[in-house]
């Protein structure tokens, strides 16, 4: 959907949206989430039909938006602690649930095997030692995925590259750190060795890096079974699918066409069995389905430039990232401002110099794209209370997310020493 047609949508709900659920607010489309599972899912079923999709929890973990996915048909990709406590309370099945991490507390493994989730992301050799520990402690035998790390060129945000030299994640294979955690993999009763992983990172600008991360883990599944006489089941390629904000990026038909393809050749050259090929995507399932809407309160005009300055700012949506900032009003842009939030931070501007039409308090303006990773690490600067997330269900109803935090959300755990 362009962008025009995403303000005109927006437009017909956000008068509405507003007066309901207060300024400012997360807006998330029902229809996009079900359309983004269903286009991954569609394409995956033309290219490569022996495919999972778990959603990179992560990206976002409100339990309302879990729900709709989870109903599109969607699995989870989830970390321990509250993220599979949210896979649970938004009634993913064990079974559908991945768990991923680089240093999950022991209870939380054995709670995950207890519930019955079936396969764990193994990042390093003490995490493989906690999940047989678990294991034996709840007579359970996981299928584990052994996370590579090949050292890769990764064309993203050096924040985002996952798969790199410097990266913390994964197992070294050249070094044979990896291969050394497979082999207690293989020698363990407790676990199965179930396939290999390689997540390379997110909002991911180019093809290639899918295909270079098949190649490289399934040379690494072959030398598995070269060395240790086990062949995998299961290739896991990761997230990453990006989502355009001002850019162009590979659409997700062209990344799962170039995997499926790579995958397919580098296993008839290896002579290996093709897995089944499960994908973690966070980014592109939601981060178009969600917009922040704020109120504009104050225009300022200084020497440098004109700022319109909103009743939400950067404790709610990350200035990191380029989202398209656009006004409701039905009117052609005609100046320039730096849109900035309320907060005493000099970096509180979400966007420079954006082309808007004349703008006076009590105006609305739209940060599209936002729907991943913003609640997730929306921050209580200057002690802001977190803005509600309401859905424009398929129906065309408002339902309320999350409700707007309030002080007592804020300030509610704090205790004043005896005698002050
Ligand atoms: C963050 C993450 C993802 C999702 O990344 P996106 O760029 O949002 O698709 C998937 N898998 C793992 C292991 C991750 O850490």
């Amino acid at each position: 959907m362009d962008g025009d047609t995403r303000r005109e949508r927006l437009r017909r709900h956000a008068d509405d949206l507003v007066s309901q659920f207060g300024s400012p607010l997360y807006a998330f489309f029902e229809d996009d989430l079900r359309a983004n599972y269903e286009t991954l899912r569609g394409t995956l079923d033309d290219h490569y039909p022996d495919s999972e999709i778990h959603f990179a929890v992560k990206a976002n973990y409100n339990l309302g938006i879990l729900s709709v996915l989870r109903d599109a048909g969607c699995k989870a990709e989830a970390y321990a602690r509250c993220e599979l406590t949210a896979t649970q309370q938004a009634g993913f099945d064990a079974e559908d649930v991945l768990l991923t991490g680089m240093n999950r507390a022991p209870e939380d493994i054995e709670r995950a095997l207890s519930w019955g989730v079936s396969h764990l992301l193994v990042d390093n050799a003490a995490e493989l030692e906690k999940i047989i520990v678990a294991a034996n402690a709840t007579g359970t035998k996981p299928d584990v995925l052994i996370r590579g790390n090949p050292a890769m060129e990764v064309p993203t945000h050096p924040g985002v590259a996952t798969a790199t030299r410097e990266s913390k994640f994964g197992l070294d294979i050249e070094s044979g750190r990896a291969m050394a955690v497979a082999e207690t993999a293989v020698e363990s009763d407790a676990v199965s060795l179930a396939g290999v992983q390689l997540h390379v990172g997110s909002q991911i600008r180019g093809v290639e890096p899918y295909g270079v991360a098949a190649r490289e883990m399934l040379d690494f599944a072959g030398q598995i079974r070269d060395e240790l006489g086990v062949e995998i089941d299961m290739l896991d390629l990761g997230g990453g699918f990006p989502v355009p904000y001002d850019e162009d990026v590979p659409a997700t038909e062209d990344i799962v066409e170039h995997m499926a393809e790579t995958v397919r050749t580098t296993c008839a050259d290896l002579g290996l069995r093709e897995p089944t090929l499960f994908v973690e995507p966070g980014r592109r399932l939601v981060g178009n389905a969600g917009t922040y809407l704020a109120t504009v309160g104050v225009v300022k005009e200084t020497p440098y430039a004109d700022f319109v300055v909103l009743d939400g700012g950067t404790n709610a949506v990350s200035s990191y990232w380029p989202y398209p900032v656009y006004a409701l009003k039905d009117r052609k842009p005609t100046q320039k401002y730096h849109v900035a939030g309320p907060l005493c931070y000099t970096s509180d501007v979400i966007s420079e110099d954006v082309a808007l039409p004349e703008l006076g308090p009590g105006d609305l303006l739209a940060v599209d794209r936002i729907g991943a990773y913003s609640l997730g690490s929306a921050s209580h600067t200057n002690a802001e209370p977190k803005p509600p997330v309401v859905l424009v269900r398929s129906d065309g109803a408002h339902d309320c997310l999350r409700k707007r935090e309030t002080c007592e959300d804020v300030l509610g755990r704090d205790r004043i020493p005896d005698g002050l």
